[in-house]
């Protein structure tokens, strides 16, 4: 098992691989924050994957705390999942008509989460964009409220003063709404921002605007500005919206299925009128998809007004892989006992290494989400984007490498969550602490 802490392997093939692919894919990545852009070196290209490891290109092997930023709650090549795909695949990759997994999914999904409608998407992006239309569609009003260093995709409107990948290369996008160049000012003036977790700063919007607002959409505990757990106060501030006729949008792509079978709403105690789900609802394949009361999601064409299509929607083999994860999920109820149990002993352990070293950080983690911030400021104490962004990114940067070269991989970013999976034990907790305290050791 010490295999994971031998010397710095080579990366010789990653290397090669990303000389190609930066010559035919701008940057030569297909997402931003898998170039290794704030932390530096070679972004490892990956090879395989089993159980919480990682094989790359070079044949060395990863404990991976990704899980391809989330859909891997079970480990990956999970045997439930990969044989679900396998049984499905000699029936055909793509009907472009209904077929019966389609049905299993959304009655499995509005039995665990309580949304009595829910439509079938490929992203957790067109999931935040269908939801936000149709909330305009069934309120009549144009403009949205999302918070500051929230992510929901990359559709136009929501990036405005965006989280994940936005925060990290904020450098070259500018911090600035509208987040991304080709965001039209006319489509970003539509986007209303608040602060995460101000509850005086959202009631005061709504006071002002209220009326003119379609939907409130939030993410109910933030991983895109590293992780951040929403106070009493601004989850009361949230529900509040409603009183103001504007639909409130849990963003759960993240979340769902991970905190709790029914996500963070579950956690929470959050009565939301519409959810967005991604990630784990795939099971590592892709599938989006967004839901709830029937009579806000009969809007939807072709039972109402509100169009929204899709070629691959409801995939037979992403439907597969979804309902053996959801049900391989529900079928071992101390499951998120365990993954909550693995995070809180990794928090401890990290704590532990990091005042032994002399390293100021501040960790924030729920569930199997876990983000320790570079500042030395009290766990839990980080609760906006404003906060998070006082961390010594560089700090981070300089651990991150040395956890990497002990075989560890970590998010490459300061401002993403870490995902523990079902494959987490003792042994790669005890390989974790191991790398971490020599990594916060080398920067003490
Ligand atoms: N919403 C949240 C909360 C997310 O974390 C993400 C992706 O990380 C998205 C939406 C967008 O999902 P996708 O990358 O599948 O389009």
């Amino acid at each position: 098992t010490t295999d994971l802490l031998a010397a710095p392997a080579a990366t010789t093939r990653s290397e090669a691989l990303f000389a190609r692919a930066r010559a035919v894919t701008p940057g030569g990545v297909n997402s931003p924050v898998r170039a290794f852009r704030s932390v530096g070196g070679t972004p490892r290209f990956i090879a395989k994957a089993d159980g919480a490891y990682l094989t790359d290109a070079d044949g060395t092997r990863y404990l991976d705390y990704i899980g391809s930023w989330g859909p891997m709650i079970l480990g990956h090549n999970h045997p439930a999942v990969r044989e679900a795909v396998a049984e499905a695949l000699p029936l055909g990759t793509s009907y472009g008509a209904p077929s019966e997994r389609e049905v299993l999914l959304a009655e499995l999904v509005t039995r665990l989460t309580g949304a009595e409608r829910v439509r079938f998407v490929s992203s957790g992006t067109e999931a935040t964009m269908s939801a936000l239309r149709l909330a305009r569609g069934f309120t009549g009003r144009k403009y949205t409220v999302k918070f500051r260093g929230n992510y929901h995709g990359h559709a136009d409107g929501l990036l405005v003063e965006a989280g994940s990948g936005l925060l990290t290369n904020a450098d070259t996008l500018g911090a600035a709404a509208p987040s991304s160049a080709g965001v039209p000012e006319d489509y970003a003036r539509l986007t209303l921002v608040s602060e995460y977790n101000d509850p005086a700063a959202l009631d005061a919007l709504m006071a002002a605007r209220g009326d003119e607002i379609a939907a409130v959409i939030f993410e109910p505990v933030v991983g895109n500005a590293g992780v951040l757990i929403p106070t009493p106060d601004f989850l009361a501030a949230l529900h509040r919206v409603k009183d103001r006729g504007a639909l409130l949008i849990a963003d759960e792509v993240m979340t769902g299925f991970r905190l709790s079978l029914r996500g963070a709403t579950g956690l929470l105690g959050l009565e939301p009128d519409l959810t967005c789900w991604g990630k784990i609802i795939g099971g590592g394949l892709p599938v989006g998809a967004y839901g709830g009361r029937a009579e806000v999601m009969d809007f939807v064409s072709p039972q109402g007004p509100v169009y929204q299509a899709g070629t691959l929607s409801g995939n037979p083999l992403a439907m597969a892989a979804g309902l053996a994860t959801l049900k391989t999920l529900e079928a071992d109820p101390g499951l998120y006992a365990r993954l909550d149990a693995y995070t809180a002993a990794l928090a401890g352990g990290l704590r532990a290494a990091a005042q032994e070293a002399g390293v100021a950080i501040s960790i924030n983690h729920v569930g199997s989400m876990l983000t320790a911030f570079h500042q030395g400021v009290p766990d839990g104490s980080i609760r906006t984007y404003t906060d998070a962004a006082r961390s010594d990114t560089a700090a981070f940067a300089h651990w991150f490498q040395g956890l990497l070269a002990r075989g560890v991989y970590w998010a490459p970013s300061q401002f993403e969550s870490i995902f523990v999976s079902a494959a987490h034990g003792d042994e790669e907790l005890g390989l974790t602490l191991e790398a971490a305290q020599a990594a916060y050791a080398s920067l003490g």
